[in-house]
């Protein structure tokens, strides 16, 4: 099927959407973006998201774009343009393009940004199969830039990571400085260790998940001990269970690290109870 994308201001057969060459977000990786979750048909979390794309464009000084305000329109437009009943809906906005390719920023009074929204189906994404295995994961050194709590493009990294995890017959990697883990490389990373869940604190050096805000909130809900902190290689090899988070893979089990089994090697109890809470919260509050 051909999928009906957005790209400034019109909706497009994505054969036939166009941006220049010299976008800088093609050319400088200067954009950001966001991942919105669909389940039967209904949006997860957009507030936080829109939320957490005005606090990026602003730390990056890209002028919000004119269809700002409508954003959600644009959302559910493409969800019934595509028929997206399960799947993710991505944001991408760029400083756009004055016609020429320089370091220096373009005038933002005469250059608009770039705004290109595509969906992604994905038919049970609640029920996915890594999901009842739980996932293996390995470590590897963050080499990112200091700012990775702005959602930018800039993925080449991440994607590295991941096909590393990939050689290693591994689903994903999480990142590690100076012997302590950041995060996942596209997403949020949790242990458990007597009962209290261990997550690193927020700052500059990891993306402010928006799953994470609404997973910690349902735990603490839930009477669960909460720790924002950031914990040891060591901690994690050693930890009862692991999760992590994100938009498209929820609370995700990790059933090992680096080649060691966590707990029974099978996904843990605190993970599959926060896996259904978030699902089922989430799906109330979905717009
Ligand atoms: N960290 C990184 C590096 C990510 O790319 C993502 C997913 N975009 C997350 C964390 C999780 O964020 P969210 O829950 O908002 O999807």
């Amino acid at each position: 099927m051909t999928r009906t994308v957005y790209v400034n201001g019109d909706y497009l057969p994505e054969t036939g959407a166009k941006i220049s060459i010299f976008d800088r977000g093609f050319l400088m990786a200067d954009a950001v973006y966001e991942v919105t979750s669909v389940l039967g048909g209904k949006l997860i979390d957009f507030a936080g998201h829109v939320k957490r794309l005005e606090r990026s464009l602003g730390e990056l000084d890209i002028k919000k774009p004119a269809c700002f305000d409508d954003l959600l329109t644009v959302h559910r437009e493409l969800v019934a343009r595509n028929d997206l009943v399960d799947g993710m809906i991505y944001l991408q906005i760029t400083r756009g393009s004055d016609g020429d390719r320089d370091f220096t920023f373009p005038d933002s009074e005469t250059t608009e940004p770039t705004v290109v929204l595509f969906t992604q189906s994905k038919p049970g994404l609640a029920d996915s199969t890594l999901s009842k295995s739980g996932a293996r994961i390995i470590l590897v050194e963050d080499i990112r830039w200091g700012r990775r709590d702005i959602k930018t493009v800039q993925l080449l990294y991440p994607s590295m990571a991941k096909m590393m995890a990939r050689k290693a017959g591994c689903d994903d990697a999480w990142l590690t400085e100076e012997g302590v883990v950041t995060e996942g490389t596209s997403n949020n990373a949790y242990i458990v260790k007597g009962g209290r869940i261990i997550t690193r604190q927020l700052s500059h050096d990891i993306l402010h998940g928006i799953t994470r805000a609404a997973v910690l909130r349902f735990a603490r809900e839930a009477q669960m001990e909460v720790e924002e902190r950031s914990f040891t290689i060591e901690e994690a090899k050693a930890a009862d269970e692991a999760f992590f988070t994100s938009a498209s893979a929820f609370v995700m089990p990790v059933v090992e690290i680096d080649g060691t089994a966590l707990g029974d090697g099978t996904p843990g109890p605190v993970a599959k109870r926060l896996r259904e809470i978030y699902l089922e919260e989430s799906l109330k509050s979905a717009i």
